[in-house]
């Protein structure tokens, strides 16, 4: 029998006592570090390695590598078809990591959890097939000047097939949204508002209700990108109003290539399939095929079940520690960043203020290009993101080229931030 290990009761994680010290709430930060092995690897000869790139991708605890490990050697097997001990085991498994996933983003129904490769493909998804359903020549759709590029193309490459109309919606230079200028393009009647959560660049959260709630009542569905928020702050897509909301497992301890798309029940049954073969059918003859129910209609092939598995630990982990003590945490370290690097002379952070953002800092540092800071801070054992982070348009929006991007997670500490103000005065003085 597989054993329970790798699904923790949260009250029996010895991780979830929590740290009061001077009004703030910190998790017991040496116990925390000790479930990232990665975190005590050394680099560049004998160097802590400092990880602030966790909006790329985040580091994965024990407990979910174990979940996954422990799976390939007592119930590995492939899901929905055997008839067989491991077979049932296994969709047992993954079924219940989806049943985990609706939990956790208060999604009233398992059927309405997507497994995808990530929230790329959960985007695509919806253009693919809600898109090329319902989307007319001439329809509009609403972005923001803020969204990843798995957030655009997307719906770039629907409007050049269908004709579509795709608007903007302004980013301020405090890098929020314009929400006038968001209400004066609802009243073009657009069908689709789509928009991330937060901003993978600027951190900013955007005010995803009060937004869900304006495109309703302008007639328009929602889609929302929450790719940097359901990894870092408690997100409730019913309490939400939203259509659709995508995220991926691996920016919040999960594995790689399991990602999820949420959808709203009556949406997903009008929509078709977005890829052919087994699991997504319920009938095939010589004449042609009936789909599945939801999720599975939109599941095609054999999905990534370790995976899967491995989202659900990843998400049993996440509910220990309290989605918002990480919030709390990751707020208070975003304050410190700013205390820390502000004084740098030369440096610019880009975006709003800390109280009005989630643990990303992306910054400039006058004359000095992103790439060579990434370089020399690597060489410090940091590591931090230099580029334009899949976000081109917002970059050209600030008029730059590229940023340096610091992005926090639960196991940053404020000496991983003391670590980034050392390095970067080591940058400025290699420049003189
Ligand atoms: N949306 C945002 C805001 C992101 O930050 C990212 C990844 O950085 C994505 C979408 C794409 O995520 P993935 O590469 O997991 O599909």
């Amino acid at each position: 029998m597989v054993s329970d290990e790798f699904s923790p009761n949260p009250t029996e994680n010895p991780l979830t006592q929590i740290v009061f010290t001077s009004n703030m709430i910190s998790f017991n930060q040496e116990e925390l570090l000790s479930q990232f092995p990665i975190l005590s690897v050394k680099v560049h000869s004998n160097k802590r390695l400092v990880y602030l790139d966790s909006a790329a991708t985040s580091q994965k605890p024990e407990v979910v590598m174990r979940a996954m490990n422990d799976f390939y050697e007592h119930a590995n097997a492939n899901i929905h078809r055997g008839i067989h001990a491991l077979a049932e085991l296994a969709t047992e498994m993954y079924e219940k990591s989806r049943q985990k996933t609706a939990d956790f983003i208060g999604a009233s129904d398992a059927s309405q959890i997507i497994f995808t490769r990530n929230t790329t493909e959960s985007i695509n998804l919806v253009a693919y097939s809600w898109g090329r359903k319902f989307l007319e020549t001439g329809e509009r759709i609403l972005l923001t000047q803020m969204e990843h590029h798995s957030n655009l193309v997307p719906w770039y490459m629907l409007a050049e097939e269908r004709g579509v109309k795709i608007d903007f919606i302004r980013v301020t230079d405090e890098g929020e949204l314009d929400l006038e200028h968001y209400q004066q393009l609802l009243q073009t009647q657009p069908a689709l508002v789509a928009f991330t959560h937060m901003s993978n660049v600027l951190g900013t959260i955007n005010p995803a209700k009060e937004m869900i709630d304006l495109a309703h009542q302008a007639g328009a569905l929602t889609l929302v990108d929450g790719a940097q928020a359901v990894p870092h702050f408690p997100v409730d897509v019913t309490d939400l109003n939203a259509d659709f909301y995508a995220f991926s497992a691996h920016k919040m301890c999960g594995p790689n290539g399991i990602g999820v798309l949420y959808g709203r029940k009556k949406l997903l049954l009008e929509m078709p399939p977005f890829m052919g073969g087994g699991d997504m059918i319920k009938k095939v003859t010589f004449e042609g095929f009936s789909t599945n129910s939801i999720p599975y209609k939109f599941e095609a092939g054999t999905p990534a079940i370790a995976e899967g598995i491995g989202l659900g630990a990843a998400i049993d982990f996440l509910t220990s520690m309290g989605m918002q003590n990480v919030f709390d945490h990751e707020s208070e370290l975003a304050a410190y960043a700013f205390e820390v690097l502000t004084p740098i002379p030369g440096l610019a952070i880009i975006g709003p203020a800390p109280d009005r953002r989630g643990g990303v800092v992306s910054f400039t540092l006058q004359g000095i290009h992103p790439h060579d800071i990434a370089q020399i801070l690597d060489r410090e054992g940091i590591a931090v993101r230099a580029g334009h982070h899949c976000a081109m348009p917002l970059h050209q929006r600030f008029n730059l080229h590229a940023s340096t991007r610091a992005s926090l997670y639960l196991y940053n500490t404020k000496a991983d931030l003391d670590a980034l103000q050392q390095g970067l005065f080591k940058v400025i003085d290699t420049f003189k």
